[in-house]
């Protein structure tokens, strides 16, 4: 395996990146929507558009996905999933930074399975709040040192 694949899995699975979003993004399905939605956060942060597009749902996909270099992301949280038969919604909040400027996203996202069994993106309502760490709060990358002595240094 690859250091990526023994890696911990940036979607924070609290698995390795090989035993987990590894395997969606070189094509098994998801198991369910959840585990899309992880592995496309993933896709995110390895900057993978072409898995972004493959993972969108057909109606709703866009053309292109023009993805920012700049943008880091840090630390996904799933606070609830809710299957329906072929549809299926997941909320969940990202924190992000730009430059020097944090975000949180917290967004959500709606999925359907396809009949090729695989779950894809529909669509989502994301909502952005801009965070403004103090230099002595704990630094939003999630690394647990003092912002002043980690990314706001
Ligand atoms: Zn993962
Ligand atoms: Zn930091």
């Amino acid at each position: 395996m690859s250091s990526k694949a023994e890696a911990l899995c940036p979607c924070g699975s609290g698995r390795l990146y090989g035993d987990c979003c590894q395997r969606l993004h070189q094509g098994q399905p998801a198991a369910t929507a959840e585990a899309l939605m992880r592995s496309r956060y993933s896709a995110f942060v390895f900057g993978m558009q072409e898995y972004l597009l493959e993972s969108w749902d057909s109606r709703t996909r866009p053309a292109e996905l023009p993805l920012d270099n700049d943008t880091r992301w840090f630390g996904l949280t799933v606070h609830d999933s809710q299957q329906d038969g072929d549809r299926a919604t997941v909320s969940f909040s990202a924190r992000f930074c730009e430059g020097k400027d944090w975000f949180c996203l917290s967004e959500v996202s709606a999925f359907a399975l396809a009949a090729d069994g695989h779950w894809r993106y529909v669509d989502g309502k994301a909502d952005f709040q801009p965070l403004q760490p103090g230099r002595n709060d704990l630094c939003p990358c999630g690394s647990e040192k003092k912002y002043k002595k980690c990314c706001g240094a």
